[in-house]
């Protein structure tokens, strides 16, 4: 039987997001099983309210009016390894944090995690923008995801190649899946103790280690990650943010030449310079955080209570006492900018959660 599912009334959402802004839950219900995350979704259904899942509240921005239904978080718990055949298998539950999976991974050897190290948030979460940095991305080792497909009301498990994944994004973030509520993700990971090493930035910092070991680009990353504010740590005020606020745009050949004409004219690169870039497939990924700082707004931009990090342009920050507002605001003239300035549609990558369709659409082009 499930432990009985309690049901808070206006809780404060701010302090559970890494950004700290955002309104009260109308109701509010920490879920520890399967059976209570339907519950609670029957609970909701019956009383004809609406209901999202907030997980670690690291990429999510909160309406300042807060949420006027039920908000799940879920905190389901326990890992199964399986490390008997030279792969390791790990079933891990949504609440765990993300971060300790990286941990124990890259303590026992296992390879496939190493360059997410450091990113804030719980492991249900992970799959929903299929999480990536460093050159690599979380689908590269996810084997199935388990989830309640509450539009069926039934549990589901499916194996990745169906999980939709691309850049940033999975059927869970923007497809038929975006009503389902992981409880649970499977990974296989290498049992060989080999680590991955693809990013530029990281290569270079560990170019003296060859070949570096787990631990070492463990090591490695949250030493970039500190130097740009993007480990979610109490102590440095540039990281209280939802990390990148923009994903990189993907453009295709001609919009990547139209900039290429438009930087040059601007001064921006010299006249063999290209703007950076990375491929991808057929197309081009951008620099947003480049692109952002050629629009105008520098590192370390301030305005009132909010602004963008000292150290990475990408990350809109809470000064101290902003609102919901003030970040869609900065962010929206933000987009603008790159827009005119640039030429290019930037689009935002948190969720936000209890802002009206209006706003909603004026920030996902
Ligand atoms: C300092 C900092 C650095 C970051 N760096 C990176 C990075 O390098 N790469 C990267 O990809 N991201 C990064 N992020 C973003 C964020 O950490 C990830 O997106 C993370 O996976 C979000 O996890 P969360 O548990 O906090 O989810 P939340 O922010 O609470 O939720 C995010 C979305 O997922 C949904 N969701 C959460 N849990 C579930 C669940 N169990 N079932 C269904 N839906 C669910 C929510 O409804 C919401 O739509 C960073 C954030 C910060 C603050």
């Amino acid at each position: 039987m499930p432990a009985r599912l309690h049901v808070s009334e206006n809780v404060s959402l701010a302090s559970m997001t890494t950004l700290g802004v955002g309104g009260d839950a109308r109701y509010f219900a920490r879920v520890t099983s399967e059976a209570q995350v339907r519950a609670a979704v029957a609970w909701a259904d019956a009383r004809n309210l609406p209901w999202t899942v907030l997980g670690g509240g690291s990429n999510v921005v909160v309406a300042d009016e807060g949420i006027d239904g039920l908000v799940l978080q879920p905190d389901l718990r326990g890992w199964e390894v399986d490390d008997s055949s030279g792969r390791v298998r790990l079933r891990v539950g949504a609440g765990e944090s993300w971060d300790s999976l990286v941990a124990l991974a890259v303590e026992r050897g296992w390879g496939g995690v190493e360059c997410l190290s450091a990113i804030p948030g719980t492991v249900g979460a992970a799959p929903i923008q299929n999480i990536g940095a460093y050159g690599q991305e979380v689908c590269e080792t996810i084997v199935e995801v388990r989830a309640l497909d509450t539009v069926r009301d039934e549990p589901c498990t499916l194996p990745a190649d169906a999980c939709g994944f691309g850049y940033r994004t999975s059927r869970f973030r923007s497809g038929d899946m975006s009503r389902a509520v992981v409880v649970a993700v499977a990974f296989e990971l290498r049992a060989d103790a080999r680590a991955t090493v693809r990013y530029a930035e990281l290569a270079q910092l560990l170019s003296r280690q060859s070949p570096p070991n787990l631990c070492e680009v463990r090591e490695a990353v949250f030493a970039l990650r500190r130097r740009k504010s993007m480990v979610a740590e109490p102590g440095d005020p540039y990281a209280r943010s939802a990390g990148s606020f923009f994903v990189n745009p993907v453009v295709d050949d001609q919009e990547y030449a139209e900039l290429v004409v438009r930087a040059r004219s601007r001064g921006w690169i010299g006249a063999r310079e290209e703007p950076p870039h990375h491929e991808a497939g057929e197309m081009k990924k951008l620099s947003a955080a480049w692109l952002i700082e050629r629009a105008g707004f520098c590192r370390g931009f301030e305005r009132g209570a909010v602004g963008l990090s000292p150290h990475h342009a990408l990350a809109i920050i809470n000064r101290g006492g902003a609102t919901a507002r003030d970040v869609i605001a900065l962010a929206r003239d933000v987009q603008a900018a790159v827009g005119e300035q640039c030429g290019v549609v930037l689009k935002a990558e948190p969720v936000f959660l209890g802002l009206s369709p209006e706003i909603l659409a004026s920030l996902t082009p």
